[in-house]
């Protein structure tokens, strides 16, 4: 995308005073807020969307599908905010890169500030809990692997990592969550964050040694078994805990 920069009157100047939103492009999928979802209904939350950091291979049935080993201590990567989509909204995928999957992941909103954090504290900043599709270029992701590169080309793309609405974390079982996703009707994932190799708790402190966590930056907790390839026209349901469904139509 990339804003125009400069200072002074002129163009420029005006462009700055517009709302954020008009200086995306006209592609409303682009605008993006974290929501809270309660009783009430759905309130946008002033939080700004901050960056994303998702572990790899938190299920060992999950590492398994793909032929990789378990890791000794979590693979930590990132997406930036120009990922992140609505997923309720609907979204579209890359077409011309290869198989593009889905992996349905437990999101966690982060509402305080989180630095070399104990487990008490990272539970602590947790502040909604919601579902996140880190969609992943896989072909890419293959070669990449291969040549030894970052992951960044087939995980970091505009548009990958659709976020849904969050609930409350207060009370949610995070240890103790069941996540699904249903594909044109067909079940195609199903686990529960109790198999988690690396719990929430333990995944949090540990990432907050590496990179602060701020208000408004998102954690993917890792996925299930079950990833595959999606296609433009599918319909998908993901469920979380029965405290959470949401359905979209890939575009
Ligand atoms: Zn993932």
């Amino acid at each position: 995308m990339g804003f125009p920069v400069g200072i002074g009157g002129g163009a420029n100047e005006s462009l700055h005073n517009r709302p954020l939103a008009d200086q995306y492009s006209k592609d409303t999928s682009m605008i993006y807020q974290h929501r809270l979802l309660s009783q009430a209904g759905s309130e946008s939350l002033d939080l700004p969307v901050g960056k994303v950091v998702c572990v790899g291979r938190n299920y060992a049935a999950h590492a398994a599908e793909l032929n990789n080993p378990v890791p000794a201590e979590p693979i930590l990567f990132m997406k930036p905010a120009t990922a992140v989509v609505s997923l309720e909204n609907g979204w579209s995928i890359p077409t011309d890169q290869g198989d593009c999957h889905i992996e349905t992941e437990m999101t966690l909103l982060i509402g305080s500030q989180l630095s070399k954090a104990n487990e008490q504290q990272a539970l602590a900043a947790i502040l909604g809990v919601g579902i996140g599709f880190d969609l992943t270029l896989r072909d890419v992701q293959t070669q990449l692997k291969q040549q030894g590169h970052p992951w960044e080309r087939a995980k970091a793309f505009d548009g990958s990592c659709p976020l849904s609405s969050f609930v409350d974390a207060t009370g949610f079982e995070l240890s103790d969550a069941q996540l699904r996703l249903t594909r044109n009707g067909e079940l195609q994932q199903d686990g529960n964050s109790a198999d988690m190799i690396t719990p929430v708790a333990k995944l949090l402190a540990l990432i907050s040694q590496q990179f602060t966590l701020m208000p408004g930056d998102v954690v993917l907790t890792g996925t299930p078994a079950g990833v595959g390839a999606i296609q433009a026209g599918d319909l998908l349901e993901a469920e979380l805990n029965q405290q959470l469904k949401v359905e979209c139509r890939v575009r």
